[in-house]
């Protein structure tokens, strides 16, 4: 294969310990966890996920699923035979919830009656359910990419989003009950990560979930892949430019982190005094 980013060509086997080197440094430069820490994998079906799963279960880290069904029909179904199917032929314990089990409607009804977009309900549930889940680990694992990461920080830079680029970062400090949480792929493009999945038969889902096919981070992702193939490695050297500096760059800033204290509903960390999870429970019985 070639890697334009790194003017360079690969056979299976090179690639293949190119790519695992990589995510090993990235977990060593940031720190992310030790041989020690027992991991919880968020797993989506994807091939970034799975990869992710797979990667740390060969070099023997200490390491379970976790997939939350959230009911958006056939995509959320073939997702969750794809984790299944994993989990029988690897033997990694895998964690299945469904959102159903606690809004008690699947997440396109919950967003119709709050007049909420779909990605914004799921979002929310996303982040809860995983907290939630990966209270009795040392951290939660997600497998989000340089492609992601790169179209994230460049859509807030553009509109100056300063409380969402203070947060963005390969490694979220506990807070409370609130887990650590780790990207160990946050610099492998989606072209190395599918090469990856595919040269290891990682059988994945390969469609994108319905909601996300208008959503802005694609065309963020569009203009980063222009720039990208008329100047090799910009996406990787834009990302990692502001993961290295972002440190000495808000030590400058005013900005503050809001206080969390324990939702009263529920005890989940949250900034209001009832998280957003408990206010939308609330909002659905009236409905
Ligand atoms: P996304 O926000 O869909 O781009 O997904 C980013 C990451 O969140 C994935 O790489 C997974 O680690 C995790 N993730 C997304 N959807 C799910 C899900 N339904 N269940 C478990 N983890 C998920
Ligand atoms: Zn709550």
């Amino acid at each position: 294969m070639r890697l334009c980013s790194h003017n360079t060509a690969f056979c299976r086997e090179d690639f293949i310990r190119f790519f695992e080197r990589k995510v090993f440094r990235t977990i060593e430069k940031f720190q992310m966890f030790s041989p020690q820490s027992r991991i919880l994998v968020a797993v989506s079906g994807g091939k970034d996920s799975m990869a992710l799963l797979h990667f740390l279960r060969k070099h023997d880290f200490n390491v379970d699923g976790y997939y939350l069904h959230l009911g958006l029909g056939e995509h959320s179904d073939r997702s969750l035979k794809k984790v299944e199917r994993f989990r029988d032929r690897s033997g990694i314990h895998v964690i299945v919830e469904q959102s159903s089990d606690l809004l008690k409607m699947d997440v396109n009804e919950a967003a119709r009656r709050l007049r909420r977009p779909v990605c914004a309900v799921c979002g929310s549930l996303k982040r809860y359910l995983m907290n939630r889940a990966a209270v009795k680990y040392d951290v939660l694992a997600t497998g989000h990419n340089l492609d992601d990461e790169a179209a994230t920080l460049f859509g807030n830079l553009l509109h100056w989003q300063t409380g969402y680029i203070r947060r963005q970062s390969a490694v979220l400090e506990e807070k409370g009950e609130l887990v650590r949480k780790v990207k160990p792929l946050v610099l492998m493009s989606e072209y190395e990560t599918a090469h990856y999945a595919f040269f290891e038969g990682l059988d994945s889902v390969t469609a994108k979930c319905p909601w996300s096919k208008n959503a802005t981070s694609i065309r963020y992702k569009a203009v980063l892949n222009d720039l990208e193939f008329r100047m090799p490695g910009t996406k990787e050297r834009f990302l990692k430019g502001f993961l290295t500096e972002r440190e000495s760059i808000f030590s400058l800033s005013a900005d503050r982190e809001p206080e969390l204290s324990p939702c009263v509903s529920c005890g989940y960390l949250t900034s209001a005094g009832t998280c957003s999870v408990c206010r939308m429970r609330e909002r659905l019985k009236e409905t």
